[in-house]
């Protein structure tokens, strides 16, 4: 089976063709430029993952924009926002502070990608 999907990892958007084995585990991969491309083939197909953005609050209701320090199973995204949407950040917080902790259980920290005083 062929699947055909676009690489994301760079403005350049390669069209990609990975060829599965019945068993859906990835023979090959083709239409990269780059290693890039494949190794996002690889995992796209066979776990998925996602960097999530979003805003938390602080506890006099600033927003704080906010990212996963690392890229989350693509099924635990929902999770991930429903854990950190309810609670209340201390400020001041500087860029790259961490602002939660292990994430619905992901293992994965929620960092501040802008400093709120
Ligand atoms: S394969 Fe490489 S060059 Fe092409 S979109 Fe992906 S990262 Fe960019």
């Amino acid at each position: 089976m062929i699947k055909e999907l676009t690489c994301i990892c760079c403005p350049m958007g390669c069209a990609l063709k990975a060829e599965l084995d019945d068993k859906g585990q990835v023979i090959s991969v083709s239409g990269n430029t780059c290693i890039r491309g494949e190794n996002y083939a690889r995992s796209e197909l066979t776990a998925p993952v996602r960097t999530v953005t979003t805003t938390v609050l602080s506890k006099d209701e600033k927003p704080i924009p906010v990212k996963t320090k690392e890229p989350v199973p693509k099924e635990k995204i929902f999770e991930v926002v429903e854990d950190i949407k309810f609670q209340r950040i201390d400020l001041p917080v500087k860029m790259g502070d961490v602002v939660v902790k292990n994430a619905a259980d992901t293992g994965i920290d929620i960092v501040a990608t802008r400093s709120v005083d």
